[in-house]
């Protein structure tokens, strides 16, 4: 018999834009003994789970869950729990993630008005504000805070206090930002926030963490109709988190012992710690790319800490050098995405992929690649830049 190809895959360095590489003591948490998904150890983990989460999204927030499935379940599962059909909503996209919540709310039955970013660019306030001036209807306005196929970060503070002037929720998807740099659930209390285990909080991709205002949690219970996700409804999750463990879908159990010992990664090094190493490597590879004499078409200001553009000089092929950079060095990176598709390639620094090391050792792959590929660039300088940045502070 013809033996099969074994499972397992040597290992790559993944600095695109998720997942994210998985530190050891992670994954041998994934390997632990399953426990049924009432059995009072499990139960403890989850309590335990729940209060590392409120301490990531900085929120004294009751209903902070873990649901099943990637970031996008947690899209999907924010939008139909507070839409209803006939419901008129605001999402602003600044890219490929903002286009695909406003298809998510338009298949929740909801009159979807899109306010949209030129591509690589942050959302124009007052475009947003105007959109919400002339739709005092809306019941809530959705954003992305970290746009992963543009690499643009969103500023949430005056948009924040402009919805809850006008009376609106405001939805906000934080899957390349939680754990990589501030989102301020509390301090500008946002009301339904979103992420994805696999970003920049070094878990592998399974799960979707979720948390509610009080605020959000009263408009999902006083409903007129039932959540059209059986699966996702919140109504029927928040009985099995709390006090009842009424059985609602078996809990991932091996994923969440995985997402605990992720979160008390997350918890040691400390958030503040946490955001000023992803942005202290982020501006060491910009410093390097730039002393290359290659584009970050994102403005300095605007640029995520978590996923940086580069875009690719004239006639370099976008998929020669992402395979090159994979079969030659092992670097997985991300190529464009919508307008910026063969463009650009997308390099993510999250979690723990986000270290002094990767930026050098990518740099220089980097450097050997465009080299190969006829386009000579200063390594040198770019590994100097690179260090006096990482030396900085
Ligand atoms: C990755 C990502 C998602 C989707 O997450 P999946 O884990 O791929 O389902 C949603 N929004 C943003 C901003 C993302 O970066």
């Amino acid at each position: 018999m013809e033996s099969r190809r074994p499972r397992r895959t040597r290992e790559k360095l993944l600095l695109g834009p998720g997942p994210s590489p998985v530190e050891g003591r992670v994954l041998r948490a994934l390997a632990e003994p399953t426990l049924g998904h009432l059995d009072g150890d499990f139960v403890a983990l989850m309590d335990e789970t729940q209060e590392l989460l409120r301490k990531t999204f900085q929120t004294s927030n009751a209903l902070t869950v873990t649901m099943p499935g990637t970031g996008s379940a947690g899209m999907e599962a924010a939008c139909v729990n507070v839409i209803e059909r006939g419901d008129t909503v605001i999402i602003g996209d600044q890219g490929v993630f903002g286009q695909r919540m406003q298809d998510v709310a338009e298949r929740c039955g909801a009159t979807v008005i899109k306010v949209s970013a030129p591509f690589g660019k942050t959302l124009p306030e007052e475009t947003l504000f105007e959109a919400i001036d002339s739709h005092p209807e809306a019941k809530l306005v959705g954003l992305v805070q970290a746009e992963t196929s543009t690499g643009v970060l969103q500023n949430l503070d005056a948009i924040a206090a402009k919805v809850h002037e006008a009376g609106m929720l405001l939805l906000v998807d934080a899957v390349t930002s939680l754990g990589g740099m501030e989102v301020p659930v509390d301090r500008l209390g946002l009301d339904i926030v979103y992420s994805g285990s696999q970003k920049c909080l070094g878990c592998p991709p399974g799960l979707a963490p979720l948390t509610l205002s009080s605020r959000a949690v009263e408009v999902v219970r006083s409903r007129k109709t039932k959540v059209q996700s059986w699966y996702l409804d919140l109504t029927m999750i928040m009985r099995y988190w709390e006090q009842e463990r009424f059985y609602h879908h078996t809990a991932p159990v091996n994923m969440l012992y995985a997402f605990n010992e992720a979160l008390r990664i997350v918890d040691e090094e400390g958030l503040e710690s946490r955001w000023a190493r992803h942005r202290r490597n982020a501006e060491a590879l910009w410093a390097g790319l730039e002393a290359m004499g290659l584009t970050l078409p994102v403005a300095k200001e605007d640029r995520l800490p978590s996923l940086t553009c580069l875009a690719l000089p004239e006639g370099i092929d976008d998929g020669r050098l992402r395979r090159e950079l994979m079969e030659r060095h092992a670097i997985e990176v991300g190529s464009g995405l919508g307008e910026f598709r063969g463009r650009v390639i997308r390099v993510g620094l999250m979690g723990s992929g986000s270290t002094a090391n990767n930026v050098l050792l990518f740099l220089s792959a980097l450097a050997a690649t465009l080299r190969r590929m006829g386009h000579p660039v200063d390594v040198a300088s770019a590994l100097e830049r690179a260090e006096e940045r990482l030396d900085g502070d």
